[in-house]
């Protein structure tokens, strides 16, 4: 794994805000979103940008990494526990508990003074869901309920996974701090390192008697159902964030908020891009020479469009107000109507006819096709 600056990788300054680090990391993850971006090295990128925020964005874990510095340093320093955590895939956002759980190990308390207390209230984790959208549902909203799996706090023991009637013991092995000293060896000698407790996990707490609900772990994995307002508007790939809609948190800490993300199918009639719709418009050359008045298609329904006399393949027209809403509420975008204008393929006598006198009014002379009128005699056009 190449040493990295995740501060860079967000692009953002070492003292940054989690606000400013949580911008810079929404901003990145769009522009780099594998299924928007078809450049390559946009999902290598999108990868990094998501490791870099899974510690950048933890207050806990960038105070650690801080102490620190790059990610590198990991591997080397602790080479025993190390081998399996550069091969390690990163699941992404949501992700399973791998990486926290390695990543923590690593970092637990080894400077001293960003241990964070096991006992301190945890938010809970962020959970992704995706929304697919009809073309038109993107375009004028919808009210929908979505249901998914989400771990709750455990109604039995309110979170704290001891049996009704017991309460939690400081643990016999850490004795409440959540870490114990181990030694390690490793290519460069032997090292003494904090390792999360293996009897508490890091909560600084034993459970004697677990709860008969939870087993002791404070939470369980509920089917969750809310109603969702899609905005008018929404694009492919862009987000949603509904606060506490997450999984559980810790110690009474609270829910993690749910990420909805909107993916939109596409239409057979239209092509958006942002607040503007595109449509394609195939006329005959006789409309686009004389001109005539049309019906053309829009989301909103049928509108008229006048064609002028002399119009050429390729011609753009606007239709004011008839694109997709703008997300910020200023009205709707235009639709922009190209015309093609299409060479009939088929022509009778009397079409035929009526061309040639065009040509020779026109002063030229078109001795027309032999093949093709060859193959309409035997086709018996
Ligand atoms: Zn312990
Ligand atoms: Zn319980």
């Amino acid at each position: 794994m190449a040493e990295q600056d995740l501060y860079k990788v967000l692009g953002v300054e070492k003292d940054a805000s989690q606000d400013e680090i949580k911008r810079a990391y929404r901003k990145l993850s769009k522009k780099y979103h594998p299924d928007l971006n078809h450049e390559p090295g946009a999902e290598a990128k999108f990868k990094a940008v998501n490791e870099a925020y899974e510690t950048l964005g933890d207050p806990q874990k960038r105070a650690q990494y801080d102490q620190f510095g790059a990610a590198g340093g990991q591997q080397q320093g602790f080479g025993g526990g190390a081998g399996g955590f550069g091969g390690q895939g990163f699941g992404g956002f949501g992700g399973g508990g791998g990486f926290d759980d390695i990543f923590s190990q690593f970092f637990g308390g080894g400077g001293g003074g960003a241990r964070r207390n096991p006992s301190a209230p945890q938010q809970g984790r962020d959970l992704q869901y995706e929304m697919t959208l009809k073309f038109e549902d993107a375009i004028f909203g919808k009210k929908t309920n979505i249901t998914y799996n989400r771990e709750e706090q455990c109604e039995t023991c309110d979170g704290s996974g001891a049996k009704p009637g017991t309460s939690p013991v400081t643990c016999s092995k850490c004795h409440g701090s959540g870490y114990v000293q181990v030694q390690t060896n490793t290519p460069l000698g032997r090292m003494m390192s904090q390792q999360v407790c293996d009897v508490c996990h890091g909560t600084g707490k034993e459970i004697k008697e677990k709860c008969p609900t939870c087993g002791g772990s404070g939470h369980t994995e509920q089917s969750h159902s809310i109603k969702v307002t899609v905005p008018a508007g929404v694009e492919e790939g862009q987000q949603m964030r509904l606060q506490n809609q997450g999984e559980a948190g810790v110690n009474g800490g609270p829910y993690g908020d749910l990420f909805i993300i909107f993916r939109v199918e596409p239409s057979k009639d239209f092509e958006r891009d942002g607040a503007t719709i595109y449509f394609k418009l195939p006329i005959d050359f006789v409309q686009a020479a004389l001109g005539d008045e049309v019906e053309v298609k829009t989301v909103h329904g049928d509108v008229k469009l006048k064609i002028p006399a002399g119009t050429q393949t390729g011609t753009t027209f606007r239709l004011r107000g008839k694109g997709a809403p703008r997300l910020r509420g200023n009205g709707n975008g235009d639709e922009r109507v190209t015309v093609s204008i299409e060479t009939p393929t088929h022509l009778n006598k009397a079409q035929k006819d009526a061309l040639q006198n065009f040509a020779k009014a026109s002063g030229k002379s078109v001795s027309g096709n032999g093949k093709s009128s060859l193959f309409d005699k035997l086709r018996g056009v």
